[in-house]
This record gives structure tokens, sequence and C-alpha cells, in this order.
């Protein structure tokens, strides 16, 4: 957000509170199938293109190095899910992300394969932890980013000022804490948490992400991210013993190989019921913006929806109607 509104040449000040638990500890995957429920990711065909050329120019911008491109496998769970994409490999909309199989049952050394597998195209991931710290690096420098709590006490609504200076707009990105902020909860952001390992493994493929009721994320140097767990209403942010055995059941469910766990990451996923983010203006409040509810596609969305609200906040182009916040109220 604050990227798209210094390329439109709007003076921007991030107020962050300097402990993320979303997108740092993300495993940054954008993978443009819901393999739930063997769908494309809404509006995969602008969202992925846009967000895949976002990253390379930021790699540029922050000298860094934080994408790479990704081959995802996904082994069927049933004959079923193998007939669907069998079906949906050959419809149009699916054919640039489905690669088209003769052969469902390849064999995959060590996998459990019993129903086939699919390879889907054009994913890629961002190293999340990479990422974030570069982008604090280069918005510190470009004295853009201050660390600290937002205090309602330092906050004049009528005047938009917070702690002395006056503002034309404040925008509220707070994930999961949107709670705590007085001005957004008609949006009821929930708290999804999730769970990570993080595993060592020679046996592994390094060069493809393995996926069934989970997914085995190779990092490189024979590491991999084991995830992840989706855990409704728990807003600790601890990691449990019962998060490490689902996961190392998921393991089990897709392969034979041997590993040893390292570490175990916990975040919180600011998701709304409808699956759909939150972004608009305060229908009592002008000046006051949310952009919120990313999900667990936030990697994939926020650079497009970014622009989007940059453009409805300079210019007032109307936002996706599937976003507004004014669904949540009449
Ligand atoms: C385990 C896990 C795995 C995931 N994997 C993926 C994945 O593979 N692909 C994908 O696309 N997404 C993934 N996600 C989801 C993704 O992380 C989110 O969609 C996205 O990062 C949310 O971004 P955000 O900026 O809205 O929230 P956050 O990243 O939580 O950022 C909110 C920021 O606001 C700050 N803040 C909050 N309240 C205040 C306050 N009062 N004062 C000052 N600062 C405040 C916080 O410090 C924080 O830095 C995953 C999430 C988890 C937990």
């Amino acid at each position: 957000m604050a990227i798209q509104l210094m390329k439109r040449g709007v003076g921007v000040t991030l107020l962050d509170r300097g402990k993320n638990h979303s997108s740092a500890v993300a495993s940054g995957m954008v993978n443009p199938m819901v393999f739930r429920r063997m769908n494309l990711s809404w509006r995969v065909d602008e969202m992925l293109p846009y967000a895949r050329d976002f990253y390379l120019e930021l790699e540029d911008t922050l000298k860094a190095k934080f994408y790479d491109t990704l081959r995802i496998r996904r082994f069927f769970s049933s004959e079923q899910e193998r007939g669907y994409w069998e079906k949906k490999q050959h419809e149009v909309e699916y054919q640039k992300y489905l690669t088209l199989h003769d052969d469902f049952d390849e064999k995959v050394p060590l996998a459990k394969n019993e129903f086939g597998s699919g390879i889907v195209k054009k994913a890629f991931w961002i190293r999340s932890k990479r990422f974030m710290e570069k982008m604090h690096l280069f918005l510190k420098e470009q004295k853009v980013l201050q660390y600290g709590q937002f205090e309602p006490a330092k906050f004049i609504l009528e005047e938009l000022s917070y702690d002395g200076s006056i503002y034309d707009s404040i925008v509220f990105c707070c994930g999961s804490d949107n709670d705590k902020i007085p001005y957004f909860n008609q949006a009821n952001i929930q708290h999804n948490r999730g769970q990570i390992l993080h595993i060592e493994s020679s046996e592994l493929s390094q060069h493809e992400l393995w996926n069934r009721k989970g997914f085995i994320l190779p990092v490189g140097e024979e590491k991999f991210m084991l995830g992840a767990t989706y855990e409704w209403n728990e807003p600790s942010l601890n990691i449990t013993a019962q998060a490490r055995e689902k996961l190392e059941e998921v393991f089990q469910t897709i392969t034979e190989a041997s590993y040893e766990v390292h570490g175990q990451t916990v975040g919180m996923r600011p998701t709304v019921a409808d699956r759909r983010p939150v972004m608009g203006e305060h229908p009592e409040h002008r000046g006051l913006f949310i952009f919120n509810g990313l999900g667990t596609k936030g990697y994939m969305l926020a650079p497009l929806l970014s622009l989007e609200m940059a453009q409805y906040m300079t210019e007032g182009i109307a936002l996706h109607k599937e976003v507004a916040f004014s669904r949540f109220y009449k």
C-alpha cells in the first residue's frame, strides 16, 4: 500500500508496532489454485501476473532476491478429485494453470501416490521473512516507516491528526489486530491461526512443492516448510504440540521419506467470513480507510488490490464490489 501510494507521489508515514505475525511468518506461496474446492483462485488472471511483476520490480528497487518460481505437485486424495482435474485441465480458463496429464500415475520416489498427481503451472513463492526485512530497511531509509503502537489517545478524529501531525487520509492495515482499532469492527476480521514446521530431509524433492492435505515447500539446502494448520478463533500466538502432531501426520500422508524437525512457527491470518478482503472508507468518518482481510492469499492479492486502493483514494475509482467495506452496513 505504501509503495503504491509513493509511486503516485503521495507522501506516506507508516506506523508499525514492529512485531509482525502474518506477512513475515507466511510461507509466501502464490498458487493459482484453491485445492480444497479444485477451483481457480479469485481473479487469478489479473492478480497473479500483476503480483509477479510487482515483486520482480521490487527486487530491483530493494536490491534483494526473494522471488522464486514454484512447481506445485498435487497428489490427489481420491478418484473423485483426480476426475475433477481430468475434466478441468481441458477447460479454457484452467489450461494455463494445470498441466495436461496423459499419465496421472507417474512414479514419484517415496511419495504416496495411489490416486496419481497433477502439476500446477505459473505458481511462485516469496521468501517472506527476507522480503519483510528488506521492505522495512527500505522504508526506514526512505524515512517512511516509524515504529510504535497506534495509540487512540494521540489521535484526533475530527482533524485527522496523530501525535501532532495532520493527515489527508489514514488507512488501517492492522491484519488480525483490526479488532483493537475502534473504527472498522463491522468487518469482523477473524483470527485464523496457522503453524508451520521447519524440517530437513535429504530424501525429498528439492525441485517441487508437494501438496496433499498440506504442503512440503522446498526452501533450499535440503530444508523445507511443512504446513500449515488452520485453527479458527485461537487468539494466542503459541506454538502447540497438537499442531506439530497434525503436521507430521500430513507429512506421512504425502511421503515415506525420513526427516528431522528443526523448528516451528506460528502466525495469524486476518480472515473474513465471506473470504473476501475488506477495503474502503468509513461511512461516517471521511478520510479513515481500511485495507484488510487478505486471509490465506495476501501474497497474491495485496499487489493489485493495493493499486486499486491507491486509485480509489487518489482518483475516486470505485473498488471491486466484492471487497467493499460497505457490504457490512446498510
Ligand atoms: C502460517 C501462515 C502461512 C501463510 N501462508 C501464506 C502463503 O503461502 N501465501 C499467502 O499469500 N499468504 C499466506 N499467509 C497469509 C498472509 O500472511 C496474509 O494474507 C497477509 O500477510 C496479511 O497481511 P496484512 O498486512 O494484512 O497483515 P499483517 O502481516 O499481520 O500486518 C499487519 C501489521 O500491522 C501492525 N499493527 C497491527 N495493529 C497495530 C497497531 N495497533 N499499531 C501499530 N501497528 C499495528 C502489525 O505489527 C503488522 O506489522 C499465511 C499466513 C500464516 C499465518
